[in-house]
């Protein structure tokens, strides 16, 4: 028997990807099809499995890729077909979105559906924006309405007299068109010229903007502000808040466009941080791994493990190639029963966690110097030491080791290439004038940007501020004629965005629009 089809309208929520529901996550991990509009967050649909069937319908205001009606039928289709639909809808699926109209053919049709509601625009902005929609000392009624109706309804035909003072928050779906209808109204019916309004675009996304007038400027604001679509309008005396409680606009990254260049199974980390002070993340990774030429080297050294003193492992790519490398070779972490495992910084040893060990040392100064203090410290005449590491690492490790009477064996384990894709990508950013920060991580980085932007990648970085995240990255930056900006006294992403968030805190230039 053919499996029962299925329809969710899902509200996928007002533009952050946080703000899905479980339930709307759920549903999206198990669809055969989604069919998603505008205004739902298309990264949304990374949650969908790698095979799913993905239909856009469009629906940008004067621009319907499907009309209402084959939407409808499209749905009721896909379901009799067998396959669990998810219909994605911007915000909540039963505002203003049509989803009545939908759930309501489906059900005419015999398909079976399911409502998973979403966090409304007016909620988003609200909380983005530090509107509490009611306060017991403000208001404690809320209209939502739509500032644009049926074409064959005339907006004017609304009972204006109600809405003006019926409610004391009142918020406005798609009104921007008619805005001055709506203002000319509120006026009209009795609403005082001198009510806050609120203008909130793009709510809970890197876009967000939020307008604040009266009944009597918004108009001008608005048009001096050029502000249009996608925007809620909301009217009343809850506005005032905004000054104190505004606090997303208020990150010190907010609206910055930021380039991280780390390799996409590093980039997280950097996109985490930068994005939880408001930073708009663009990962352009300039690095790829490759195993080495030649596993060789590797595995005589995995075959004597019982010999060895000291494994150094010193980056969270140097763990993984280990690990799995030792692992394939059918082996596991009891292999390493008797080494002592150094790692360079927390980061590295947090790496070791995965694989059932921890790092016996974990360097304090985060680079290959580190190391060496420490283990100088220790003393290490007459160990053996491991040190696979990646190809093109500084001698410096084995050099010094050697100096200090161990015996060291140093192979390459992974190598760092220069990406296929993504060359295109930056050159594009960078002449569009579209980023506000280039963020580089190794030396690596910047040598591969440069590869991969071309020769006059300096020139072309002039204007944008470019973070180093220490001294070796900034020499390789400068020998490409690169100008450093910031460069943190701590050598850890987190005192790279932190350094960041105060560079533009100092320099207040304004950010990047395209
Ligand atoms: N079902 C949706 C509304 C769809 S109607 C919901 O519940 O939010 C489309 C209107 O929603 C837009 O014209 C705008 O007024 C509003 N809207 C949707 N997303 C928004 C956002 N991120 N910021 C501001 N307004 C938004």
């Amino acid at each position: 028997m053919m499996k029962q089809g299925i329809v969710y309208l899902v509200g996928a929520g007002p533009g952050d990807p946080g703000l899905i529901t479980l339930r709307g996550r759920d549903c999206l991990r198990r669809a055969d099809a989604v069919v998603y509009d505008y205004l739902a967050n298309p990264c949304l649909l990374e949650e969908a499995r790698a095979d799913v069937e993905k239909i856009y319908v469009g629906k940008e205001r004067g621009r319907h890729h499907l009309p209402q009606e084959q939407i409808n039928e499209l749905l009721a289709e896909l379901a009799q077909a067998g396959k669990t639909v998810v219909r994605l809808k911007g915000g909540d699926p039963y505002l203003f979105g049509r989803g009545g109209e939908e759930a309501l053919f489906l059900h005419r049709a015999g398909v079976e559906f399911e409502v998973v509601p979403g966090v409304t625009a007016a909620f988003a902005a609200a909380a983005y924006a530090g509107i509490p929609l009611t306060h017991r000392d403000y208001t404690t009624t809320l209209g939502l309405v739509t500032g644009h109706e049926k074409p064959e309804k005339k907006m004017s035909s609304l009972d204006w007299g109600k809405i003006a003072t019926g409610m004391g928050t009142l918020v406005f779906y798609m009104g921007m068109v008619n805005l001055s209808l709506i203002v000319r109204e509120l006026i009209r019916n009795g609403r005082s010229p001198q009510t806050p309004v609120a203008i909130v675009r793009w709510a809970s996304t890197a876009q967000q903007h939020s307008l604040i007038a009266t009944l009597e400027d918004v108009e001008e604001k608005a048009r001096a502000a050029s502000i249009g679509p996608p925007a809620v309008i909301i009217v009343g005396e809850v506005v005032d808040l905004h000054k104190r409680l505004a606090w997303f606009e208020n990150r010190p990254l907010f609206g910055r466009r930021v380039l991280s260049t780390r390799a996409a199974a590093q980039a997280s980390g950097l996109r985490d941080l930068l994005e939880e002070r408001g930073a708009e993340v663009v990962s352009v990774p300039t690095i790829a791994l490759a195993p080495p030429a030649d596993w060789g080297p590797v595995d005589r050294e995995l075959d004597r493990l019982a010999q060895t003193d000291l494994l150094i492992l010193t980056s969270v790519n140097a763990v993984d190639f280990f690990f799995e490398r030792l692992r394939s070779k059918g082996s596991d972490a009891r292999a390493l029963a008797g080494v002592t495992l150094v790692s360079v910084g927390p980061k590295t040893a947090e790496a070791f966690e995965p694989y059932g060990v921890k790092a016996d040392l974990v360097a304090a100064d985060y680079r290959a110097e580190g190391v060496v203090a420490l283990l100088k410290e220790q003393g290490v005449q007459g160990r053996r030491v491991l040190y696979p590491h990646a190809e093109l690492a500084r001698t410096l490790i084995p050099d010094e080791l050697r100096a200090l009477g161990a015996e060291v064996a140093a192979p390459v384990l992974y190598r760092t290439v220069v990406p296929q894709e993504g060359g295109e990508t930056l050159r594009e950013l960078l002449v569009k004038g579209a980023l506000d920060a280039v963020t580089f991580t190794a030396s690596s980085t910047v040598d591969h940007f440069v590869a991969m932007v071309g020769e006059d990648a300096a020139p072309l970085l002039r204007g944008v501020v470019v973070v180093s995240i220490g001294p070796l990255t900034s020499r390789t930056a400068r020998k490409h004629g690169i100008d450093v900006t910031i460069e943190p006294s701590d050598y850890t992403l987190e005192a790279m965005v932190e350094a960041l968030a105060q560079h533009f805190k100092t320099h207040p230039t304004s950010p990047v629009r395209d």
